[in-house]
């Protein structure tokens, strides 16, 4: 239902946390947040309120400064913390709005090539895709439109990679999408509100585009794999 993301010099989750509540009046049914910690994925979901989420990060802090974050609103499987967002494995961690229609196909996919899903999301898929992609040698940056090239149905993603500190893709097809460029730090927020507390310069991805953010910008391709670029523009929202 909502995405933020975060690359920079500055911590991730008080930013996080914060977009997430700016996205609270969508509705949603549970949230997390992952970050690269050493290079390595970590994670922390909470079913029910983003009240709860910000207990078990108070119990348990997660540091980094390259970091996803989503409310979940359930479509396939129901909502538990099990199925809560980022979805994640040695290799990535992934959030989804949307719905992936072939995601039963897919899954049957990856379970051929051994990779075992963990969720009842059909979300779950994109981030398995991506790591066998991964494991098979591929870049980031050649793995997210390879998997996208896979996907049916309409949605926005957005994704981290273990060993690719100061990295975040995103992507969108059907549901929007904004990048918030910040004086050395970049983000992505499903909706502008959730980025108006660090920056009011958006640009709006556009159908079928897919993005590579670090710290000094954003490198956007289009669904055909050209490098295009959006334009800004100024956010309504303000602090
Ligand atoms: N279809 C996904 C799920 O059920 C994402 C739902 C959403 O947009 O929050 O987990």
């Amino acid at each position: 239902c909502g995405i933020v993301a975060i690359t920079g010099p500055n911590e991730a989750v008080p930013f996080l946390l914060e977009g997430l509540r700016r996205l609270e009046y969508r509705g949603y049914d549970s949230a997390g947040v992952a970050t690269l910690v050493d290079g390595g994925i970590d994670r922390r979901r909470a079913a029910g309120r983003i009240d709860n989420l910000a207990e078990v990060l108070r119990t348990a802090p997660l540091a980094g400064t390259t970091g996803i974050g989503h409310t979940r609103w359930a479509t396939h499987g129901r909502p538990s913390e099990g199925n809560a967002h980022p979805h994640a494995t040695d290799r990535v961690a992934l959030v989804h709005n949307g719905i992936i229609e072939n995601y039963r196909s897919l899954r049957q996919e990856v379970v051929d090539r051994g990779l075992q899903p963990e969720s009842e999301t059909d979300s779950e898929v994109a981030a398995l895709l991506l790591t066998a992609l991964l494991r098979e040698g591929a870049t980031p940056e050649e793995a997210v439109p390879a998997m996208l090239a896979r996907l049916e149905g309409a949605f926005s993603l957005a994704m981290i990679f273990a060993g690719h500190d100061g990295l975040v893709i995103g992507a969108r097809r059907g549901s929007p999408l904004a990048i918030g460029w910040g004086r050395d730090e970049m983000f992505l927020g499903s909706d502008a509100l959730a980025l108006a507390p660090v920056t009011q310069r958006i640009s709006y991805l556009e159908d079928g585009d897919w993005v590579a953010l670090r710290a000094d910008g954003a490198r956007v391709h289009d669904a055909a794999g050209r490098e295009v670029e959006r334009p800004f523009t100024q956010s309504a929202y303000s602090g």
